[in-house]
């Protein structure tokens, strides 16, 4: 993965800053620079929050720091909820009134973190609450780790993967998604492993190419939702950019280890993508992709025109797919009742 960091990257909050430029930085400073991988390390290995609390490093340099960086935290948390089944979501805001939502998801065992990659969506799927929200604006790298290191601290640690699953389209954000993705994996900091990290998307055709170019190892999701072009230009206008046969050319394309397969996530709307038919074009478009297939259950919002296909007919569709050899598995819905779920998400929570 290219080393090169993000030039906006300075400026957004000291958690997005590289070693690279954490070194320039004590050189202008006529710091030596085993200092950088020491301010790095409260950044990303000690989770701190502000520097006052770096007793290992000197005084002066912690007023330093302070003074030319600010805090290491910048969001407010403005809300915090667990819902029945134990799925919890935090909603932060920047200085700014950016307000945003991250989601942390029970997986028998460790969590897995849904992560926001912009406050709000441009890109109008008509199922999606987040969308329907409206545009706000991208997240910095800073904003996404902060984002992170919230959610380990609220499971005590016990977290695993990370999805960017949450509000925005990660690929029309992507110097800073993937400023975070190598923050995270970088060996002096959390050293996650990239087969950890999943980016989603609804169908970004060049941002795809570029995930597979500068990021490989790094997972793939695809937002499906419909096998041929007229369901799913209704459902999501991106198809009417890059259609399906644009998306499965660059899919056959994308990079994947050995035992790497892409992830397609599908919302079961009843009457609208469930039917024999539409089984038939989802056959069709998988077939020569290496891939997996979660089917979800719609998750109904007052403010939106669908419902959910039957848990009957989720089934069905399953059993379908998989007696022509697709790997499909049903996901389970998490946390509804606190407006957390898959497409729910908004930039002011409802209280
Ligand atoms: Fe944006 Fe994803 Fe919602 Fe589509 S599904 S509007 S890409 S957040």
């Amino acid at each position: 993965m290219s080393s090169k960091p993000s030039d906006s990257a300075i400026g957004t909050g000291p958690l997005g800053l590289t070693l690279v430029q954490l070194e320039d930085w004590c050189t202008s400073r006529e710091l030596p620079r085993f200092r950088a991988k020491q301010i790095f390390h409260q950044f990303h290995q000690r989770l701190l929050g502000d520097f006052g609390a770096a007793s290992d490093l000197p005084k002066a340099l912690r007023e330093d720091l302070q003074q030319s960086f600010g805090a290491i935290r910048q969001l407010e948390v403005v809300q915090q909820r667990e819902a029945e089944d134990g799925t919890r979501k935090l909603a932060l805001q920047a200085a700014d009134g950016a307000s945003f939502e991250t989601v942390l998801i029970p997986m028998d065992g460790p969590f897995t973190q849904c992560l926001s990659s912009q406050s709000g969506c441009a890109m109008g799927c008509t199922f999606c609450y987040t969308g329907a929200t409206g545009v706000g604006r991208n997240l910095t790298a800073a904003e996404i780790l902060e984002q992170h290191y919230r959610g380990l601290e609220l499971c005590e640690g016990n977290l695993r993967n990370l999805v960017f699953m949450g509000m925005g389209e990660p690929m029309q954000n992507l110097d800073e998604v993937l400023a975070a993705c190598r923050l995270l994996m970088d060996p002096e900091g959390r050293a996650m492993s990239p087969t950890r990290l999943t980016v989603s998307t609804c169908g970004v055709v060049p941002g795809i190419k570029r995930l597979g170019r500068e990021a490989p190892g790094v997972r793939l999701a695809v937002s499906l939702n419909a096998a041929d072009d007229e369901t799913r230009s209704k459902l999501m206008p991106i198809n009417k950019r890059y259609n399906l046969e644009t998306l499965k050319a660059t899919l056959k394309a994308h990079p994947l280890s050995p035992r790497d397969r892409l992830t397609f996530e599908y919302i079961m709307l009843a009457g609208v993508n469930d039917r024999q038919t539409d089984a038939r074009n989802l056959l069709r478009f998988l077939d020569g992709l290496r891939c997996k297939l979660n089917l979800i259950p719609f998750n109904e919002v007052p403010a939106l025109p669908f419902k959910s296909s039957p848990m009957e007919r989720i089934h069905w569709f399953q059993d379908l797919l998989k007696s022509k050899g697709i790997p499909v598995t049903i996901r389970a819905s998490k946390g509804r009742d606190i407006m957390a779920a898959c497409g729910q998400l908004a930039r002011t929570s409802p209280r």
